[in-house]
């Protein structure tokens, strides 16, 4: 059989076609009306798509990039910040605060699980001038609960700004800035967004923006200030990613397509796709006997599973590859061996996942999994979409088991703190 290559990896993620032909159109220099407009508009989506009326700063940057800008223009050498870590990339946030100098508090929680919230009530000092923690933890495919950590913060009464990569979070757990009191929310291109790797941007309240006037360390190409400035003249300080902005315009336009041109609800669906998604992969992945990794906070973004003992986990990367064309990933770092990820943020459909299933269930076969038998990971995943169609008012829900209720579809927010 030929074979079609498609990725289900957590960035980057497939590209929507509108957003490539977006790409290759996009022959225009950037201090002209043509792309004042592009950029404008872009900005102004972005706010609705990430969900807030705060400022939003695009970067030519991975979103790496944007994790840095927020420690150097938050932070000053000697700060006492806290990071939350629980994976691969909460572990990047305590690389990155220590390169700036700041004194980094701690919380951990074992790879596959979420952090307590009473540890970090505790961990909470009266000089942390920062806490930095992803929604999601990509390495791990675990949600983190960021209401809980948010209600923390503001029942604390301590002055510490939040920040929040959400790179795998946006487009696939909701997410209420404004209301919940996030100072600083990341994301990046080539995840939920559809689009090449290139591009970051961050949602920066006003307290955010206070800070980075008392702020004292070093920033230059990322200094979030200039590029405000810029911003507001429908500019980038240096010269933009003209292409993955166009691209990144398509793709928005996509996401308000798919609720009638209402872009908040477009992005609550994107959303629910993902759950939906995700959720059918978990079902089908128990059926099969294999174990989730997450399985008490389960992100949406991506599922990762263990392999049957003995077995290293890049058999079944192998497999789908060599046999399917169909590009999953292994666990990163230490990691890799003991878990595969399979994504399920942006451009995935049901079709893609049940496509997926059935190759899993090919492999299942090839490799004697005890009690395997043809169809019963895809009667699961089957099961799931019919239930979840049926089921609306029971979705969305926090890790922790908050209902988060339909806020993309109001547009009532509470003030930021
Ligand atoms: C992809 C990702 C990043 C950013 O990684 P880059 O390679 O710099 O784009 C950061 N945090 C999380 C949770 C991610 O999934």
């Amino acid at each position: 059989m030929i074979r079609k290559t498609r990725l289900f990896t957590p960035g980057p993620t497939p590209l929507l076609p509108a957003a490539q032909f977006a790409m290759a159109a996009a022959d225009i220099h950037h201090r002209t009306a043509e792309f004042r407009a592009l950029y404008t508009k872009v900005l102004s989506d972005l706010k609705t798509f990430v969900g807030t009326k705060n400022d939003v700063i695009l970067l030519a940057s991975s979103g790496t990039g944007a994790m840095e800008a927020a420690v150097s223009n938050l932070t000053s050498p000697g700060d006492r910040v806290l990071v939350l870590t629980a994976g691969k990339f909460g572990e990047r946030w305590v690389s990155l605060a220590k390169a700036f100098g700041c004194d980094v508090d701690v919380v951990s929680a074992p790879y596959g699980q979420t952090f307590d919230l009473e540890e970090v009530r505790k961990a909470l000092r009266i000089e942390t001038r920062a806490v930095f923690m992803q929604a999601t933890e990509t390495s791990t495919g675990v949600r983190h609960c960021v209401q809980g950590v948010a209600d923390v913060l503001k029942q604390s009464g301590k002055d510490a700004a939040l920040v929040v990569d959400a790179i795998t979070g946006l487009g696939t757990t909701h997410i209420d800035m404004d209301g919940w009191g996030v100072d600083v929310l990341i994301g990046g291109s080539q995840k939920a967004v559809m689009i090449p790797p290139g591009l970051s941007y961050l949602a920066v309240s006003n307290r955010a923006w206070e800070l980075m006037e008392i702020s004292l360390n070093p920033r230059y190409y990322f200094d979030l200030r200039k590029e405000r400035k810029s911003a507001a003249k429908g500019e980038s300080a240096y010269t933009p990613a003209v292409a993955l902005i166009a691209a990144l315009g398509a793709a928005l336009d996509y996401i308000a397509a798919q609720a009638d041109g209402d872009l908040a609800a477009g992005r609550a669906k994107l959303v629910e796709n993902a759950e939906t998604c995700a959720a059918m992969t978990r079902a089908a992945v128990e059926a099969l006997e294999l174990k989730l990794f997450a399985p008490e906070a389960p992100s949406a973004a991506a599922t990762a599973v263990l392999p049957p003992a003995g077995m290293d986990s890049g058999v079944f990367v192998k497999e789908l590859k060599n046999r399917f064309a169909a590009v999953i990933t292994n666990g990163q770092g230490e990691m890799k061996g003991q878990i595969f990820r399979i994504a399920h943020l942006g451009f995935f459909d049901y079709m893609d996942t049940i496509a997926l299933v059935g190759a899993l269930e090919q492999v299942a076969y090839a490799l004697k999994l005890p009690g395997f038998a043809f169809g019963k990971a895809l009667v699961a995943a089957q099961n799931v979409f019919a239930s979840r169609a049926a089921d609306e008012a029971a979705r969305n829900h926090c890790s922790c088991g908050r209902p988060v209720g339909h806020y993309a579809l109001t547009s009532a927010s509470l003030p930021a703190r």
